[in-house]
């Protein structure tokens, strides 16, 4: 399996990262792909290493955290997007996020939130690079501009999907994958139920760990051992076994991660 999302890089793993790392690779996954928030993280990523998981970075600055600045140019400021062009370019890093829009945590910032997540999308659209995409409270907006942002190069994943059937349909027409993590578990989201509809070749599985931790470890630490949850409800949605959910979707990241070819 490959947790698509995964910010295993933050302190909260500090401690017990090695555990955390062996029961990720107990559990089946196998590669973990990671997420920026902000350009700190990188050097964080770098850190990590196991001998049976294979680790991918992403840059980007996370919409909460348009606030902090690369190199003196603050995301959706003049410049910012030259920064970030030729810090994504590096062929060790496979997308371009986590960008979008978080109208929950501060809509203060909404225009330069805004401006930040157009200059990820031209920068992955320049790379040829999936751009990773978060999304709360603001879905309208973001599915606007993505659809405003697609030339025929735009490509990427909205993570963390829990939007209607319609939302789904309107992202998918504009060439997003879906990731799917531990809100699916969750009884009332109603997520599973919109899933249910869905395409199987355009679903991703995630954690967001440490984030959203799948019921029955809901409300604790996420980590990508608990992945498995995830995918056997999206298997029991499905009707699918957990086997081929497992291939599907591990397909399906290969393909829009061209994790063949990066590295
Ligand atoms: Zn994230």
């Amino acid at each position: 399996m490959i947790d698509t999302h995964s910010h295993i890089y933050l302190p909260q793993f500090r401690d017990d990262l090695k555990d955390v790392l062996d029961r990720a690779s107990e559990s089946g996954v196998k590669s973990i792909l990671m997420p920026a928030i902000d350009f700190d993280s990188l050097a964080r990523m770098d850190e990590l290493s196991h001998p049976r998981i294979e680790f991918r970075k992403m840059a980007g600055i996370h919409p909460c955290d348009v606030g902090k600045s690369l190199s003196g140019k603050l995301a959706g400021q003049d410049g910012f997007e030259d920064k970030l062009h030729k810090l994504a370019a590096s062929p060790d890093i496979i997308a371009v996020g986590e960008t979008g829009l978080d109208y929950y945590w501060s809509d203060e910032h909404v225009s330069a939130q805004r401006r930040s997540f157009r200059q990820h999308c031209s920068v992955a659209k320049a790379l040829n690079k999936p751009v990773v995409i978060h999304n709360r409270n603001s879905t309208a907006d973001m599915l606007d501009i993505i659809e405003d942002e697609q030339d025929g190069r735009l490509y990427g994943v909205w993570h963390c999907f829990n939007g209607t059937p319609e939302e789904g349909r309107r992202a998918l027409d504009s060439g997003l994958y879906l990731g799917i993590g531990g809100v699916i578990t969750f009884k009332n989201a109603g997520v599973d139920r919109v899933v249910a509809d869905l395409p199987l070749d355009k679903l991703l599985l995630e954690t967001d760990a440490p984030y959203l931790a799948p019921v029955p470890k809901r409300g604790k630490r996420n980590e990508p051992s608990y992945m498995r949850y995830t995918a056997r409800k999206l298997a029991g949605v499905k009707n699918a076994g957990f086997d081929d959910i497992d291939r599907i979707t591990t397909n399906n990241a290969q393909t829009l991660f061209r994790l063949d070819e990066a590295g």
